[in-house]
């Protein structure tokens, strides 16, 4: 997979404790280290919202009661599967997985050891087990469980299940008097407390990840998220100009090259609202203009903040922007029940119809419309050519000027060009399609519901009367809907 997605470009500068894309920071001209992030490796900010989650999650979790996110930069990397995982990125390590636990139906955090090292550093007493001195040996070097003769003491809140922090005793753990430099390991508990309390022998934990006891390494702070963004933009100064002239460079020249009527797609994400700056300056050029059109498809299922924003940019770069409406999504999802991850009609309803229309009747002769598809989304983009025929609509031709950008190359663009990003990405979404669409996981259908519950209860009222009317169980309206024929789709 590598080979085909290149290389991942997330650096980090210890020095300046900003995330770099290129091997030297351009602030300081040190040597960046390479963030391991998991493929397809497509990381992104953590705005406010995102760190007040992962906040509270650890406060309920793990007693964490300091703020040690607090002034510095921090990135999320979404990990691929079909469950909700978040990589946190602090001072250039991941500290851990927020996650979405379908079973338990809320979130969790799943800390790595520099995370475990890191709450400890900060006082939390929950989850913790503590093996005794004998044990460890047995833990690193052959893997070992923790068992129920080498515990020497365990908190009260531990409950089966739970990811627990586990630690090597020292005289002065009964006052919850732990060091950073007491820290094994993670792992997960296989008992509840009372459990553990009363039994002599059996597993009472499975060791996720152990090693030799270390201090976790604290990079300086580097100011509030606008400051923080700001040295970001400094750091990367080099690679965001490179990315920038050259996607501009092939823009013009798939321009001239095709001899097409030109247009941009936008659909008010932050993929899109980076191709349109890039058309802006390619083709705005007083010595060689180049007209172009831009596109916005209304699915029907657009959340409100993306409207807005498509007209705010609309207004912003005087662009009189093409709508094109479906509004067929509610009668016909009567008819068809709703599109699932094996079924998803609602594309041609939602979107090729309509926009194959508008380009049938304005571009007799075919079109050539600049998308923000990059291959760092998904594995199943990471294949794709520059330029390409849509595999729907006959006369428009496609062409990615940013297809080799990550989502950081987008975001640190964005933040320089000062440019209005869609607001929903403040709100914890990665992405701002539709607000139902049967590819989400239930960790961003609970996002949508929490934030924005009107929004949500329509297509939770048409769910329960289908089922009433199809015979469907609860699960099924819960989650289960985004799979048309379950058992053999399920991946
Ligand atoms: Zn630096």
């Amino acid at each position: 997979m590598k080979t085909v997605l290149g290389k991942i470009h997330l650096k980090w500068c210890k020095n300046c404790n900003v995330p770099v894309l290129d091997k030297t920071c351009g602030i300081c001209n040190l040597e960046t280290f390479e963030v391991k992030v998991t493929p397809p490796g497509d990381a992104r900010p953590a705005f406010k919202k995102d760190i007040e989650l992962i906040t509270k999650t650890l406060k309920m979790q793990f007693g964490l009661e300091e703020n040690i996110f607090k002034d510095k930069l921090v990135l999320l990397n979404k990990a691929p599967g079909v469950e909700y995982f978040q990589e946190i990125i602090l001072d250039g390590q991941i500290i851990g997985l927020l996650n979405f636990n379908e079973k338990k139906h809320d979130w969790k955090i799943i800390p790595t050891i520099e995370g475990a090292r890191r709450l400890i550093n900060a006082g939390c007493t929950k989850k913790i087990l503590t093996v005794k001195k004998d044990v460890p040996k047995y833990i690193l070097e052959s893997g070992a469980s923790v068992l129920r003769p080498g515990v020497s003491y365990v908190s009260e809140d531990i409950k089966i299940d739970d990811d627990i922090l586990i630690l090597i005793e020292n005289d002065e753990q009964l006052n919850f008097n732990f060091s950073e430099n007491d820290v094994l390991g993670v792992g997960r508990a296989r008992m509840d407390y009372s459990e553990i309390i009363s039994s002599e022998k059996g597993m009472v934990a499975k060791v996720r990840k152990a090693e030799l006891p270390k201090t976790s390494e604290i990079l300086l702070k580097t100011g509030t998220f606008e400051e923080s963004i700001g040295l970001m933009i400094q750091a990367n100064e080099d690679a965001i100009t490179r990315f920038e002239s050259n996607s501009v460079g092939f823009m013009k020249n798939t321009a001239k090259r095709i001899e097409r009527p030109i247009s941009v797609a936008y659909s008010g994400g932050k993929d899109s609202l980076t191709v349109l700056l890039l058309a802006i300056t390619a083709f705005r050029n007083p010595e060689e203009p180049v007209e172009f059109d831009v596109l916005f498809n209304d699915t029907g299922l657009e959340f409100d903040e993306t409207l807005e924003n498509v007209d705010l940019v609309d207004k912003l770069y005087g662009l009189n922007i093409l709508k094109t409406e479906s509004g067929q999504f509610w009668e016909k999802v009567e008819e068809y029940g709703p599109p699932g991850r094996d079924n998803r009609w609602c594309s041609e309803i939602c979107k090729v119809g309509p926009l194959g229309k508008l380009i049938d009747k304005k571009y007799e002769k075919g079109c050539l419309t600049f998308v923000g598809i990059r291959k760092y989304e998904s594995f199943s983009r990471s294949k794709k050519p520059r330029i390409w025929n849509s595999p729907t609509i006959e006369k428009q031709m496609l062409s990615s000027p940013i297809l080799n950008w990550s989502a950081m190359h987008v975001w640190i663009y964005l933040f320089k060009n000062k440019a209005p990003y869609n607001v929903l990405y403040t709100e914890c979404f990665d992405r701002v399609g539709c607000f139902m669409c049967p590819a989400m996981e239930i960790g961003e259908i609970e996002l949508v519901k929490q934030g924005y519950p009107k929004t949500w209860d329509r297509w939770e009222d048409f769910l329960k009367n289908y089922a009433k009317i199809h015979g469907k169980n609860e699960e099924w309206v819960s989650g289960d809907w985004r799979w048309t024929n379950k058992k053999s789709n399920k991946n």
